[in-house]
């Protein structure tokens, strides 16, 4: 059983997000309409397009780290409003913990997560409850570090990972927003799932298809 995650598996996953945001942007937009103002969805398409031929152009690239920069960088540059910003920060952060080499163990994948949401919640403030992307990573990364504490495969600690992040996307339906666009509707956000946090179940769910073994 490895427990690796390579380089190749990165962009794999990054290039099967971009495919899963494409296929979702409708309802990202759709989720984004009820409590923001309709964009999340035309934002990450584009961030996920950039991103996308950013992949396909870095064929000599062999370090984890200056990919995840470059990843970074072009989300930061390329996606509007408030959550390409967060998004940058993560995969900035993350890239710094991963290092330089073209494999990486799942013990600091998990740690690349973890600190990746330090990051976002350092950037945006948004605790967990404030119906935000930080309300599906935040279950996923606890998730991914017991999993990976308890010596489970790259595949079982990414599923429950994925998993984790589902439930919590779905409980930010019941949450009332507290940062955002959304908090600005007060109670009324409640009774709507939150787009990034959808998005970002997407990431996780994204992971789990492609970094296991
Ligand atoms: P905008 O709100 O600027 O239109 P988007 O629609 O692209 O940006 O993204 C909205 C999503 O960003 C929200 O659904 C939420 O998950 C996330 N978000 C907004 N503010 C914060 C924050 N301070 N911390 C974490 N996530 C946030
Ligand atoms: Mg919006």
């Amino acid at each position: 059983m490895t427990r690796d995650v390579t380089l190749e598996q990165m962009q794999h996953w990054l290039l099967h997000y971009a495919d899963q945001i494409e296929q979702e942007q409708a309802t990202l937009t759709r989720l984004d309409a009820a409590i923001g103002d309709a964009d999340h969805g035309v934002n990450m398409q584009h961030g996920a397009e950039k991103m996308r031929a950013k992949i396909n152009d870095l064929t000599d690239c062999h370090d984890i780290d200056v990919f995840l920069r470059t990843i970074a960088m072009t989300l930061i540059s390329s996606i509007g409003g408030a959550a390409g910003p967060l998004y940058g920060v993560f995969f900035l952060r993350a890239s710094k913990e991963a290092g330089p080499g073209d494999v990486i163990s799942l013990d600091r994948l998990a740690q690349m997560f973890q600190v990746g949401l330090e990051s976002i919640q350092q950037r945006g403030h948004a605790r967990l409850g404030d119906k935000t992307m930080v309300d599906a990573l935040a279950p996923a990364v606890e998730a991914l570090r017991l999993a990976t504490d308890a010596g489970q495969s790259t595949t079982e600690a990414l599923a429950v990972a994925s998993e984790a992040a589902e439930a919590g996307m779905l409980a930010t339906i019941d949450m009332e927003a507290k940062k955002g666009r959304a908090s600005y509707l007060g109670p009324r956000s409640i009774g709507h799932q939150d787009p990034g946090a959808t998005s970002a179940y997407l990431l996780v769910a994204s992971a789990a298809a492609t970094l296991g073994n």
